[in-house]
């Protein structure tokens, strides 16, 4: 087992991830690969160039940094990507994470996946103790899927689905509301996704990284999804918060969830709980801002965590109050220049 020389727990009242605004560290996000195995238009471009092999962090120096993050107070942590899923050996990563669950010093091991390799990794990432996924499915139409992932095949990320809710996982799906190409599928994907229990949450196309195309011609915003909805729907609003920009609505005539991701709408800065892990050991304090703080040389300069735990705590001491998204005609280039991908969503 990895992560033996790990520092001891610190008391609840000495927990250091405390952001200049009082805002308290719980929720780490994980990109453990850039690479993916699907293109889609919103997120990245045909031929995007990837990172070489030797920048990424090894599995147990992700492990290391993730586990010193937890021990000075993270409750929840979310392995994403690219895609989770395909980088080699991942699931060494969860097997490893799941001893914090066992601990009890974790409350949460999860997982957002686009679902094309769930198939084969859902029974054993529920042996992990992962107990809720999410999975980004955009559209129903198994053309449509393949136009806007590229390289996407409907049907197995459907085998994958299934083999999660057989091996007990609750899903939640995530829906990038596009322009003109999903808009009239939403009512659809909600009833589909409540008739089968999971949860379903809209996200606004987010301006990360250059893709080919214009943000604008992507962009919907969500207040007007919700005005349509609402026509036909009632949408019981729901005090259900993570700390995230989401918000939810219980659906009177489905009794399912729908959230909604706003950040060009509505922001969601004041009770931000997160950060995010780049691949590389890049710490980004905000997903819309430049800044990050470098956690791979502390990792690589000694076994031991002091380094990395003091870089950690120096990172939060500079987490920004908020980030500046715009998506205009007269921004056509992205607010953030990396991808999603690369900072994981
Ligand atoms: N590959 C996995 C997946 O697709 O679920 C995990 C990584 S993906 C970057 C995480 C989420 O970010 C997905 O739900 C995806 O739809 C969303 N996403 C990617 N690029 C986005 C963008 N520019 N704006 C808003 N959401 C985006
Ligand atoms: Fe891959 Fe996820 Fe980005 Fe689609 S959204 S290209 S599945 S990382």
């Amino acid at each position: 087992m990895w992560g033996e020389k790990t520092l001891p727990t610190l008391p609840e009242s000495n927990r250091p991830l405390v952001d200049p605004f009082g805002r308290g560290i719980t929720y780490l996000r994980v990109s453990v690969t850039d690479r993916c195995d699907f293109r889609c238009v919103y997120c990245m471009s045909e031929d995007m160039a990837f990172l070489p092999k030797r920048d990424l962090l090894s599995l147990e120096e992700l492990d290391r940094i993730c586990s010193v993050f937890v021990e000075n107070g993270v409750r929840k942590l979310r392995i994403t990507g690219g895609e989770p899923l395909v980088r080699r050996d991942i699931m060494t990563l969860f097997r490893s994470l799941s001893r914090h669950l066992d601990s009890g010093a974790l409350d949460e091991l999860t997982v957002t996946t686009n679902g094309s390799q769930l198939a084969r990794h859902a029974a054993e990432l529920a042996a992990c103790g992962v107990k809720r996924i999410n999975v980004s499915i955009d559209t129903l139409d198994a053309a449509k899927f393949h136009s806007i992932t590229r390289w996407g095949d409907l049907t197995k990320v459907m085998a994958g689905l299934d083999a999660a809710q057989g091996a007990g996982l609750k899903i939640k799906i995530n829906t990038v509301a596009l322009k003109g190409v999903n808009e009239d599928e939403i009512e659809t994907l909600m009833e589909w996704a409540h008739g089968r229990g999971m949860d379903l949450t809209l996200i606004e196309v987010m301006p990360l990284g250059e893709i080919d195309g214009q943000r604008i011609d992507q962009f919907l915003p969500l207040s007007m999804v919700r005005a349509r909805l609402a026509e036909r729907y009632t949408l019981n609003e729901l005090d259900d918060r993570t700390g995230g920009p989401a918000r939810y609505a219980r659906v009177g005539e489905t009794g399912g969830r729908l959230g909604f991701i706003t950040p060009m709408t509505h922001n969601f800065c004041e009770s931000c709980n997160r950060v995010r892990l780049t691949c590389t050991g890049q710490l980004f304090m905000c997903l819309g801002q430049e800044d990050a703080a470098d956690l791979r040389a502390p990792v690589r300069a000694s076994s031991g965590n002091e380094a990395l735990q003091q870089a950690i705590i120096e990172a939060i001491s500079r987490k920004p109050k908020g980030h500046d998204f715009i998506i205009d005609r007269r921004h056509a280039r992205p607010a953030v220049s990396r991808h999603m991908s690369l900072t994981g969503g």
